[in-house]
């Protein structure tokens, strides 16, 4: 996570709500873990670390789900964030010069400030449906992150500032985060039945509104955990 300051403009755009083309350019899924770098030297300890990881995220996902008795799929993760508290709003985050994919695209900001009992989802007001989904999807893994064993008090009286950029996975939270966007929105059962339809992965992307890259990743993922 990065913190830092930025200034909003008044805009609330939402995006059209029937573009839900998969993202062009870079997504916000690492191709590879982190942590790969470690299974050159202990492949097992690798495994272990990724099956406990990803079991965590979809551990945390369901539960989620559960806890909203929230059903429907494709999941909406602004309809999620709603339903947990969050307000979610759509401002201009980005510059004109700054285009879905670069290295400082900012597709989501959480913002938690003192004396408010929940957090604002800024969105980004622009058509990148599948860079959205999945920023609000990660944020919403931020604000279980942040929340988890807290007291409703405890929460009121905290300030929280989440900025997450491409480049910021490198961090057990942000890739944690990741991997939560993805079994929200993309869990298993609905991935298994879309390959099992022998759909591509440019397909599968359009189906469930996320980008390609996130695809293949995810394919990637249960290909190793199964999960
Ligand atoms: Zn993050």
């Amino acid at each position: 996570m990065t913190h830092s300051i930025i200034t909003y403009d008044e805009q609330r755009v939402p995006p059209s709500p029937d573009a839900a083309a998969p993202a062009a350019g870079k997504s916000f899924v690492p191709d590879v873990s982190p942590f790969a770098a470690r299974a050159d030297k202990d492949p097992v300890e690798f495994i272990e670390r990724e099956l406990a990881l990803h079991q965590a995220a979809h551990d945390a996902a369901e539960a989620l789900l559960t806890e909203l008795g929230y059903t429907r799929v494709p999941l909406d993760p602004f309809d999620v964030a709603q339903r947990m508290g969050l307000a979610v709003e759509y401002r201009t985050l980005n510059g004109d010069d700054v285009r879905p994919g670069d290295e400082e695209w900012v597709a989501g900001i959480l913002e938690k400030l003192e004396g408010h009992p929940s957090a604002t989802l800024y969105i980004e007001a622009r058509d990148d449906m599948g860079a959205l989904r999945f920023a609000a999807a990660h944020e919403i893994a931020h604000w279980r992150q942040y929340t988890q064993g807290k007291t409703a008090s405890e929460i009121r009286q905290a300030e929280f500032y989440c900025l997450c950029e491409p480049n910021d996975q490198n961090t057990p939270d942000e890739y944690s985060a990741d991997l939560f966007a993805h079994m929200l929105l993309l869990p298993q059962f609905l991935m298994l039945r879309e390959l099992a339809n022998g759909y591509s992965s440019a397909t599968i992307a359009e189906h469930l509104g996320v980008s390609q890259r996130i695809v293949d990743a995810r394919i990637r993922n249960i290909a190793l955990t199964q999960l």
